[in-house]
């Protein structure tokens, strides 16, 4: 559909110019399409354009999509996780980026373990502290990070966060500040089974601004498939 290819186009020379204007160097920030409600066909429309990486949000719907979708892409699980479904994922998935929970760690580890893998993982990471979103508050990081250490079959690849819905673009570039400094004093600590390489930050309203606070790789729906 030529109207997925010129969005894509669009969002790719944004996400460049966002690096070049950040002095980032240029292919350093990593697009994911999230495709939730979107069709397979449409999905890999942008495959087929260049497109590497898919965001998934809901365990049943990925299920019933993941054998139409062209082969070869990396597939990341990007959504509010139920233990119970951990188990079908360990096999689908690359990486599962809404860890928000140390129960929620403990299982992945456990079925990882059980089919002999290791999944790489993000810490979601509330950021705005809202009582009605998950994920973890930056306070706990620490904690929850000495505990996952110990945790076989699972392996802590960085950050995620989703900012509260801001009001301007400052208060918004605010968030993803203290996401940045969170993941590179993070990375500083050098913690054993602990990498800090995917900060996993900015959506279709906000990829630019995150691209200029240090995001690693921004996670993009409606401006690539239209609003849903
Ligand atoms: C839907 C979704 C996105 C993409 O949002 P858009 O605003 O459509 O780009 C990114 N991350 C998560 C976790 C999502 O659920």
């Amino acid at each position: 559909m030529m109207e997925n290819r010129s969005s894509l186009d669009e969002v790719l020379e944004e996400i460049h110019a966002a690096e070049q204007r950040a002095g980032r160097q240029p292919g350093s920030v990593r697009l994911m399409a999230v495709t939730k409600t979107v069709p397979a066909e449409q999905v890999n429309e942008v495959v087929r354009a260049g497109v590497t990486l898919l965001g998934e949000n809901r365990v049943q719907e990925f299920l019933s999509k993941k054998d139409d979708y062209l082969p070869g892409c990396e597939i990341h699980f990007i959504g509010t996780l139920q233990k119970n479904k951990v188990k079908y994922l360990i096999d689908t998935v690359d990486m599962i980026e809404s860890v928000n929970s140390l129960s929620l760690a403990e299982e992945i580890s456990r079925q990882a373990v059980k089919k002999g893998k290791v999944m790489p993982v993000l810490l979601e990471i509330n950021i705005g502290e809202e009582a009605s979103k998950s994920g973890l508050n930056p306070a706990g990081l620490p904690e929850m990070l000495e505990k996952i250490q110990a945790f076989p079959g699972i392996r802590v690849e960085g950050l995620m966060s989703i900012p509260p819905i801001c009001e301007t673009k400052a208060e918004i570039r605010r968030y993803f500040k203290e996401m940045h400094k969170l993941f590179l004093d993070t990375r500083a600590k050098k913690l054993d089974n602990i990498n800090m390489n995917v900060l996993s930050m900015g959506m279709s309203g906000d990829f630019a601004e995150a691209i200029e606070e240090g995001s690693t790789q921004v996670r993009i729906g409606t401006r690539l498939f239209g609003s849903r």
